[in-house]
């Protein structure tokens, strides 16, 4: 590297393997681990829930910052630092052990202090920095949960030269979520009299809305893909934020997730019976039978297999699924593995289709990371019909896996799959635009028909296969990001 290494806290409220619940998840660690790699002094952040394992991985307190007394609004919690390498790595991740807050037998817990939770977490932070002396050159902000961070810097500990310069860069990785809360929780996160900060609108309401207040108060926002960056500017997309995005004058930057390739690569994958690359594509065939036999469906049948794993929730287009599945299993020879959790209408219609085609569907309810990656292994065609979609990473990983996406062509979905076109065999994937049970349909026919075409589909598999995802590229883009906005 030839320039000077930047100092950077990563906050986020998931890191896997920790603590995951999504992608976010897998962005703060792989991110974050790819700058670090690259030379810089980074520092992830996240609570340290009662859930979390740490295997066989050291766990040391980090003496500087034990036992430290936080007042939240005329309530005091107090938490130690932990620290502890990621698996398999020398990257060490800075855990806040806050058991009144964080032992709640969740991630999100929908607790009345919820707002506290979060809150605490960006104060801890900060707490954090002044006892270890380090002062960040870059705090990279995630999600409504560490939305408060720069009104924090600006009012509670605008005293502290350590944070003179320091630069906030906020990621939205899905809009939807925005931490909205009453009034009085301004004062329970100790922000009472700085009402004037907040955006006018939260001012007007008489709430807090921390998603707003992060896209009032970061010095830089993104989210993750450029469509998404175009999208979330309307009304349609925006979630109600579209109107404090355009105020920025400065706009929305969009950089695509990565794919990390340490824990999404056929041919390293530990939880996979079979290994493979795009070399040697026998592995898969295997794995496709093992997860055939598996999850009880037929083994025979020529047609392909579609694969999902997903949270079970309207965003991703379940309501879709309603119409143009029973369609395609009934007219088909194909094969459906669900896997995921959520509102319970979806998990009752996958358990439904599975009671209707024995054999032909199968639904996993829970969440299963081993499972996650055989069914990224052993599908033929990975199904994502999302009505929104920030990015989206399983569409990403499932090119490794030489499992061929089919989309819709919205957010970060369009920037990663490029539509396969017979006549040139080029593309990657199977894209639909309209959001509707026909266009779905349309869409996981002409997979099946393409799958028929053996010469074609292995082409189309290795287009996939031979596509370099990496966070490499990306975390590039955020350090580029990051000297911009420093002084
Ligand atoms: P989102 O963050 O909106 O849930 P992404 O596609 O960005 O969507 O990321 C989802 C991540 O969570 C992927 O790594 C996916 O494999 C994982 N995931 C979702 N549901 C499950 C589940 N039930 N079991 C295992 N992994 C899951």
């Amino acid at each position: 590297m030839g320039m000077d290494p930047l100092r950077i806290a990563f906050v986020a409220a998931e890191a896997a393997p920790f603590a995951k619940a999504g992608g976010l998840a897998d962005v703060a660690s792989a991110l974050s681990r790819h700058l670090w790699r690259a030379g810089h002094d980074v520092r992830l952040f996240l609570p340290r829930y009662a859930q979390i394992e740490f295997g066989t991985e050291p766990v040391h307190t980090v003496d500087l910052a034990r036992d430290v007394a936080i007042d939240m609004g005329g309530t005091e919690h107090r938490f130690t630092l932990r620290t502890s390498p990621l698996p398999g790595t020398t990257y060490w991740v800075y855990f806040v052990d806050c058991p009144s807050l964080y032992d709640r037998g969740g991630i999100y817990v929908d607790a009345p202090d919820e707002h506290v939770r979060f809150a605490f977490l960006c104060r801890a932070v900060i707490e954090c920095c002044q006892r270890m002396k380090w002062a960040p050159q870059v705090i990279h902000l995630n999600d409504w949960h560490t939305g408060l961070m720069p009104l924090y810097l600006r009012t509670l500990y605008a005293w502290d030269a350590l944070f003179r310069g320091v630069r906030t860069v906020f990621t939205i990785h899905n809009i939807a979520y925005q931490g909205n809360f009453d009034g009085s929780a301004v004062s329970e996160v100790g922000l009472a009299g700085n009402e004037h900060l907040l955006h006018p609108a939260d001012r007007l309401e008489g709430r807090v809305n921390f998603l707003r207040t992060a896209i009032h108060t970061a010095d830089a926002i993104t989210t993750v893909s450029p469509t998404h960056a175009r999208e979330i500017l309307s009304s349609e997309y925006g979630a109600g934020m579209d109107g404090v995005l355009r105020e920025r004058e400065d706009g929305v930057i969009g950089i695509v997730n990565g794919a990390d390739y340490e824990v999404w690569n056929p041919a390293t994958d530990p939880y996979l019976p079979h290994r493979y690359d795009v070399d040697d594509l026998e592995g898969k065939a295997a794995n496709r039978a093992a997860l055939l036999e598996e999850t009880g469906l037929r083994p025979d049948p020529p047609g392909p297999v579609f694969g999902v794993i997903s949270r079970l929730v309207s965003q991703k287009g379940f309501d879709l699924f309603t119409d143009a599945l029973p369609d395609v299993l009934d007219g088909h020879d194909v094969r459906l593995v669900t896997l995921g959790t959520g509102e319970p209408d979806h998990e009752e219609f996958f358990r439904g289709l599975e009671w209707a085609y024995p054999g032909k569907a199968a639904f996993r309810n829970g969440y299963d990371e081993a499972l996650a990656h055989r069914i990224e292994a052993g599908s033929d065609v990975f199904v994502m019909p999302s009505r929104y979609e920030p990015c989206g990473l399983n569409q990403i990983y499932s090119q490794r896996y030489g499992t061929v996406p089919l989309v819709r062509r919205t957010g970060g979905l369009a920037d990663t799959v490029d539509a396969w076109d017979p006549d040139t065999g080029r593309g990657n994937g199977f894209v639909f635009e309209d959001y509707t049970p026909e266009a779905l349909q349309d869409a996981l026919e002409r997979a099946v028909a393409a799958f028929r075409d053996r010469d074609a589909w292995s082409r189309l598999v290795r287009n996939g296969m031979r596509r370099d995802l990496s966070w490499r590229v990306r975390a590039g883009e955020y350090e580029a990001l990051y000297r911009r906005l420093l002084p």
